[in-house]
């Protein structure tokens, strides 16, 4: 006997909540005002705005000549609290110094770990990062976001420190 009262009282409930939620939807149906309309996406998709603040992803700047500012300190990989980011060094030999100087080889962003803290971009000494505001970043492979910043064939801003 109980078993059919717990029964009935579940299915009670469930129309409790059926109703509680249906009441909201009922209430914007009727009062729908234009900042609170669901956005059409991805129908809308030519038309949405994204907010400059918005936090995409860590991208690496670089200027029309191909040029960065990322002098491999390693700092962004140090203040990355989740080891989102690798940076793999090289040493070459200026010529016109005669002195041996660090470049960057790879700049390895690791997107699937990455939260948006955008703490690498504050610690980065030579503003080399920051934030693009991109929002399609689905993928099916998650090697497919594993990212190298610095572009092929970049290299360093003459006036940027070591
Ligand atoms: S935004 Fe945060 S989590 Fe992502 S790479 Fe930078 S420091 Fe790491
Ligand atoms: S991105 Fe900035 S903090 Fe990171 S290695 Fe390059 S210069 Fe250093």
């Amino acid at each position: 006997m109980s078993t059919i009262i717990a029964y009935f009282k579940g299915i009670g409930q469930g129309l409790n909540t059926l109703w509680t939620g249906m009441k909201v939807t009922g209430y914007y149906f009727f009062h729908a005002r234009k900042e609170i309309i669901t956005m059409q996406y991805p129908d809308n998709r030519d038309t949405l705005k994204i907010p400059e603040r918005f936090r995409g992803r860590v991208v690496m700047l670089h200027d029309q000549n191909n040029e960065h500012a990322c002098n491999g300190c390693t700092m962004c990989e140090m203040a990355c609290p989740n080891g989102s980011i690798k940076i793999i060094t090289d040493k070459i030999l200026n010529p016109e110094t005669g002195k041996v100087v660090r470049i960057i080889d790879k700049h390895i962003y690791h997107f699937s770990m990455c939260t948006l803290c955008n703490l690498c971009v504050q610690a980065c000494p030579s503003n080399a990062l920051a934030m693009d505001n991109s929002y399609e970043n689905s993928v099916y492979d998650r090697s497919e976001l594993t990212f190298v910043l610095n572009q092929p064939g970049s290299k360093i801003r003459d006036n940027v420190k070591d």
